[in-house]
């Protein structure tokens, strides 16, 4: 489906490249989530994707055809490449129904009907079609932006963030509506977050993006539990690392010199553990996160139900090399 191969991108104005000698694939059907810090280069990666700027070095195919950058055709872009961001672009004096058809211009009415009928349908708009942009919630308009993009049958979907500027109540639901739609459509999809939490519950794959580089490319599971360095285990959250000179005194046997992590949730209260000393217990809502101090030499952070005092007796359970 969508391949990007070795490729490298600088700016004109800037010195060192953005992008650099990155390869990645989006398979047929698959949702691929794209995660990283501010800056490493998502959303120029995403503008390499879809033909919006050329590659210094490198290709960019779909389906095993060359995608244009702009200098290579007239418009830039590919028409089967729709990106979806932040501000839904949508016409703001015609009808739900109208702006649907915008992008079906080339086909005959029988036909246009059908598909914005289908349309309507798959996004939960049928009631909605004559009403302006204006009328709609917050969540419908994220759906009829969806169903604009769709209505041509792209082949492939980028979203560079279009859940950001929403609260917390409202996103939940519709990231649940639109990734129901991407996954009904079966349509290939690579979508960008600043949300690990989001990277890991909607995507088939993550990948994490650093310095222009992907350092790494795993299943939800894997990049949470097993990742492949100290970095990848920081930035998907709630992540103790302890050095391995000292995992003896959380009762870890290991022959390896690697690091160890241990997520919050893997630390239990346990009648017959080990005793830590608890500095700090802050509630969270959900939990208390507490921080607490073996042996005099490591802290970590666990959650407990109830607020922790004084000491705690702890038992590790699962834990990752790395
Ligand atoms: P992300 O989406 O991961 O936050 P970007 O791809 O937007 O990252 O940016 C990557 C780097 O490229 C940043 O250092 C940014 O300042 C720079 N950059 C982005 N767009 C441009 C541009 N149009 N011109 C020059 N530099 C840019
Ligand atoms: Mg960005």
């Amino acid at each position: 489906m969508l391949q990007i191969k070795h490729v490298s991108f600088t700016y004109p104005q800037l010195s060192k490249p953005t992008l650099s000698n990155l390869s990645l694939n989006v398979g047929n059907n698959e949702i691929v989530a794209l995660v990283g810090p501010s800056g490493s280069g998502k959303s120029t990666l995403l503008k390499i994707a879809s033909g919006l700027l050329n590659v210094d070095n490198g290709e960019v195919n779909l389906n095993n055809v060359h995608v244009n950058g702009p200098s290579e055709q007239l418009v830039a872009g590919h028409p089967k490449i729709k990106m979806i961001h932040q501000d839904f672009n949508l016409f703001p004096k015609v009808s739900v129904f109208d702006n649907i058809e915008f992008h079906l211009r080339h086909l005959v009415d029988k036909q246009k009907n059908r598909r914005i009928n289908e349309m309507l349908k798959l996004c939960k708009l049928e009631k909605l079609k004559d009403k302006k942009p204006y009328e709609l919630s917050g969540g419908e308009k994220q759906r009829l932006a969806i169903a604009k993009t769709l209505a041509d049958e792209p082949l492939l979907l980028l979203m560079d963030e279009p859940f950001t500027a929403l609260d917390n109540i409202l996103k939940g639901d519709i990231m649940d509506d639109i990734f129901e739609i991407i996954d009904k459509t079966g349509i290939s999809t690579l979508f960008v977050t600043h949300d690990t939490k989001d990277a890991v519950s909607y995507g088939h794959r993550v990948l994490v993006m650093k310095n222009g580089k992907i350092i790494s490319n795993a299943s939800p599971e894997k990049s949470y539990q097993q990742p492949k360095n100290k970095f990848v285990a920081a930035f998907f959250g709630n992540a103790n690392i302890v050095p391995a000179s000292l995992a003896h005194l959380l009762n870890i046997n290991i022959d390896s010199t690697a690091d160890i992590l241990i997520r919050y949730e893997n630390i239990y209260e346990m009648e017959n553990g080990f005793e830590a000393t608890v500095l700090d217990s802050r509630y969270l809502g959900f939990c208390y996160e507490n921080k607490i101090k073996v042996a005099d030499q490591i802290t970590l952070k666990m959650w407990t139900s109830e607020k922790a005092t004084n000491t705690i007796r702890i038992q590790i359970g699962s834990f990752w090399e790395l």
